[in-house]
């Protein structure tokens, strides 16, 4: 499982950082989003779902 996000999208609404913290925090200065694991574990993927589902710009994406 590969998560990729899209900085130029992210508005900074921080959904992604609720949904799933292990995955994902928000650049101090403009609360834009930051991947922490690009390859997480299989046991994140409920997470990484979930913030694809709330965040509002379509910012992250998964691949298999
Ligand atoms: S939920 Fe989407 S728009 Fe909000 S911080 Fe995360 S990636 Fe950015």
């Amino acid at each position: 499982m590969r998560v990729l996000i899209e900085q130029a999208r992210c508005c900074g609404a921080g959904q992604c950082v609720l949904a799933a913290p292990d995955i994902f925090d928000q650049r101090e200065e403009d609360g834009i989003v930051i991947l922490l694991q690009e390859n997480p574990p299989e046991e994140s993927r409920a997470d990484v779902l979930q913030a694809i589902k709330v965040c509002p710009a379509l910012a992250i994406r998964l691949e298999d």
